[in-house]
This record gives C-alpha cells, structure tokens and sequence, in this order.
C-alpha cells in the first residue's frame, strides 16, 4: 500500500501562457465537488493574487478540510527573481493565506526553486517544500541543507489525462509517497486555445473524468490519502 497525496496548483489559467482566472471560477468548483464525493482531503498550493481576488474559493477550500498551501504570490519564476522580490513574493503570499488558515507547506510556480532562497522560506515559517519533481535533473543535484521536509512531486499533471490504460500503467510504476498535482484550468476547455499541446490535449470534462478516475482507483486499492503537512510529519 502506498502513501498518496493529491495536490492542486491553485493559479491563473495555464501561466506564462493564458491569463484569466477561468480555473479558479469554473474549474475548481467541480474539482471540489469531486472531491467532497470521494470524501478525500487535498492541499491547494495556492497563489497570493489567487487568494486576493477569489477570496471566497478559499473559504470553500478551507471549509471542506483541504490543507492551504502556497505557490508564491504572483506565479513569476523565482529563478529569475533577486532576493528582495523572491522575498516579498514569499512574506506577501504567506501573509494573505494566513488569513484564511495555518500555511505552512510551499511549491514554487514552474517546480523551479533556487536552493539559496531554502532560507526566505524557513524564516517564513514554512515546515516542506515540494518545488522539486522526480523526473526533473534539479531534484538530483541539490543537497542544499535546510530545516524544511523536501517532498518531491511524482510525475506532471498532464499523465493523468492521458488515455486510461497509459496512465494506469505509468502510475502504478510510481513509488511511494505518491505525490500528485492538478490545476483547476486543466477542467476547463483550453482544446482550441493556441497553446502547448500538454497544456490543452483532453482538457474540460475529460479532464475531470480521468482525475475522478485515478482517485477512485487508489482509494478503491486501499492506498491511503494524506495532506502533505500530514507526509511532512510522518
Ligand atoms: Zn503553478
């Protein structure tokens, strides 16, 4: 049996690409209500501006006992960021979701984090950070020390909108804890938008079915389902 946790990137629409907030206003609602079926708790990296203008999303998100995290305040690239503005992205973010429940776990927009900025966030009060992947080259050369739980992501969001026996396949090979990542925009219909193809390919509807899917399968396997707060305690 393998530990999973299944988590969301809470942002503007397909970022750097598409702006707007179609995500937040119309895919999150039915990521929610699915989840509130299957009776799973999730944590919702989520960004500051996000939290500013859909305050109300929050409130939900937090009400149906998901964890809040964060994902920085305005999804710029922290790599491309110096020091003073990564700090205020990270204190300003922290600042706004504190005031909807206790923050303590972080993700960098893009999973790019410089491992010289690991400092801002312990001084920010936050306890993990899983802005590394496990199919990305960055995980692998950085040792830098902190106090914070690192928890890598397992595998893109877009695996879990391939075609069923694909992405069956790909999952069960993961490793446990099995971290997983979804945006709300991927449950809007971005098909037609000019975009990378895994970006858009099986977006909206089909989207949601096959996340619906993948939840069912693991909870149905007996695989236990925690936040990442509670993977970072383990
Ligand atoms: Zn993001």
């Amino acid at each position: 049996m393998r530990t999973v946790s299944f988590t969301v990137d809470l942002e503007p629409d397909c970022p750097p690409f598409l702006s707007g907030f179609r995500g937040v206003e119309h895919g999150l609602p039915k990521l929610l209500d699915l989840l509130d079926e299957l009776d799973l708790r999730a944590t919702f990296f989520t960004t500051g501006e996000v939290a500013e203008r859909y305050p109300d999303s929050i409130r939900r998100v937090v009400h149906d006992g998901h964890e809040l995290a964060c994902h920085g305040m305005t999804h710029r690239a922290f790599p491309s960021l110096d020091r003073a503005t990564a700090t205020w992205e990270i204190e300003r973010s922290a600042e706004i979701l504190r005031a909807f429940a206790p923050v303590t776990s972080f993700r960098a927009p893009y999973l790019q984090f410089p491992p010289a900025y690991l400092q801002l966030l312990e001084r920010s009060g936050f306890a993990l950070d899983s802005s590394h992947a496990v199919y990305k080259l960055a995980y692998y050369g950085d040792h830098a020390p902190t106090r914070l739980r690192r928890i890598p992501a397992s595998v893109t969001s877009s695996v879990l909108r391939l075609p069923r026996l694909v992405r069956r396949t790909y999952l069960a090979a993961l490793s446990s804890p099995l971290v997983l990542f979804v945006h709300p925009w991927e449950f809007v219909d971005l098909r037609h938008e000019r975009l990378r193809l895994d970006c858009r390919f099986r977006t909206g509807e089909v989207a949601l079915a096959c996340v619906g899917d993948v939840l069912r399968k693991l909870k149905n396997r007996g695989e236990r389902f925690v936040t990442m707060r509670e993977l970072g305690a383990v």
